[in-house]
């Protein structure tokens, strides 16, 4: 693990995503989705923090993908493989952004919502039998622990095969994936923006976040940088 701290570091980015008018498709969560995404966000489970883990473990394995795709063909450049995070204290947002092997809308539809997967059936038999929401990441639905700290997720992605595409959700029953419209601003890769929750405001502090990746995300490959975001 390499974590670079540019905590005075200045990222102006567009957060206003909800603003700009653009078409998006409504999909239904997947039921038994719907039933673990309403579980998370209405918790009170203490280790919030898990969602750190997971979303750095997924940053990270999309850019194995991107790894084993330099292997094959050594000829092509797919650019620097690492992470940042970024926080946002006066949205409450924090971000999440990798180079990895990013999303098609298919993906996003499928992957972040539609398609069953055994794991949710049994994470949510675990919970019921008094399992640790710690444990998410074993069933393969590690993502929706985003839930844990955020009241609203919105995931920007842009896969070589396809456009860049923004896929949001408050955790109701549907979520929403539309293209976006500024166009390709990623190159190719993935950003997670955490709305967080009023109770998930610690991870507004560079401290707290710098810890938490520390102590969750220490055999992570590829370096990991931390900024705080100013308008
Ligand atoms: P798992 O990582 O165990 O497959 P998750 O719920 O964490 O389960 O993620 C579900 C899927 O969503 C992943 O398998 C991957 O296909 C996709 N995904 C999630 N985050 C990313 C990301 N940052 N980049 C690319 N794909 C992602
Ligand atoms: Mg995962």
């Amino acid at each position: 693990l390499f974590l670079a701290a540019h905590g005075q570091e200045e990222v102006s980015k567009d957060h206003e995503l909800t603003t700009l008018e653009e078409t998006s498709e409504k999909y239904e969560f997947q039921a038994e989705v719907a039933s673990l995404m309403d579980i998370i966000i209405n918790s009170l489970y203490i280790n919030k923090e898990v969602f750190l883990r997971e979303l750095i473990s997924n940053a990270s394995d999309a850019m194995d993908k991107v790894r084993f795709l330099a292997l094959m063909n050594p000829e092509k450049d797919y650019g620097d493989l690492e992470i940042r995070i970024s926080y946002d204290p006066a949205k409450k947002t924090l971000t999440i952004s990798d180079k990895g092997i990013g999303m098609t809308k298919t993906d996003l539809v499928e992957k972040l919502g539609t398609v069953a997967r055994s794991g949710t059936t049994q994470f949510l038999e675990a919970i019921a039998k008094g399992g640790s929401i710690n444990l998410i990441g074993q069933f393969g639905v590690g993502f929706y622990s985003s839930f844990l700290a955020a009241d609203k997720v919105t995931v920007v992605s842009k896969h070589d095969d396809d456009d860049q595409y923004i896929w949001t959700s408050s955790a109701g029953p549907q979520f929403t994936v539309k293209k976006d419209p500024r166009g390709n601003t990623l190159g190719r890769g993935t950003e997670v923006i955490l709305k967080l929750k009023q109770d998930a405001e610690e991870f507004l502090d560079k401290k707290t976040i710098q810890d938490t990746i520390k102590s969750y995300s220490e055999f992570i490959d590829y370096p990991i940088y931390l900024y705080l975001e100013k308008d």
